[in-house]
């Protein structure tokens, strides 16, 4: 595991160098069955279960983990603290979560991230319709053919995007087609959406025209 320095374990305590933290990095933390979890100053005081520094008592070390932090890693959570919420699946159907998906493209500030394609960029603004994000779809519209303000019906519920077929688009192309059904529900009733749509890049990003 990544942060953790001199990871010789010592079979009789269980004990360990770990460098949690830069100003802990030559304790050990002994981690021998039944012992109070803390910080050791010495391998012999971890094997002894002596978890004081300085003949003070120390709680586990709360410090940020030093270095980088892999993306599957946990940080343990506060006693007291709300549970983690789970990853919510992106509304595009990519499989992917929404923090990973549409989210990343969504959620950052106007200008500094682009969908590489036509294609992200459709999932994009399929998701920012499925989340009521209007904002996005402004930004993401091609300045000649934008509306003054977009109106989104709340009692509209997306829950499905299929994209039927793509032409160009890629991160190298100037114009690309994306034909795509989106589902959604309302009043009760299901119903779709058929639309092929022209996107143009301009620079980095690519820009929804219109609807042939
Ligand atoms: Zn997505």
């Amino acid at each position: 595991m990544q942060g953790v320095r001199g990871s010789s374990p010592l079979s009789s305590t269980k004990s360990r160098k770990s460098a949690c933290c830069p100003r802990h990095a030559d304790f050990f933390v002994c981690r021998a069955p039944g012992a109070v979890t803390g910080i050791a100053a010495s391998r012999s005081a971890a094997r002894r279960g002596a978890h004081s520094n300085n003949g003070r008592m120390v709680a586990m070390c709360t410090c940020a983990p030093a270095g980088p932090r892999h993306p599957n890693q946990r940080l343990p959570s506060p006693a007291g603290s709300p549970r983690p919420v789970p990853a919510v699946r992106c509304p595009c159907n990519s499989g992917d979560t929404l923090e990973a998906c549409c989210g990343r493209f969504l959620d950052a500030p106007a200008g500094t991230r682009f969908a590489p394609t036509a294609g992200a960029l459709m999932r994009s603004r399929y998701t920012a319709f499925a989340t009521g994000n209007a904002a996005y779809l402004l930004r993401t519209w091609h300045p000649d053919t934008r509306p003054g303000s977009v109106g989104l019906d709340p009692g509209q519920q997306w829950y499905r995007l299929d994209i039927l077929d793509t032409v160009r688009g890629g991160p190298l192309d100037h114009d690309g087609i994306v034909a795509f059904r989106a589902h959604f529900r309302a009043g009760g009733a299901r119903d779709s959406l058929l639309e092929t749509s022209r996107f143009v890049r301009i620079g980095r990003q690519w820009l929804y025209v219109d609807a042939l």
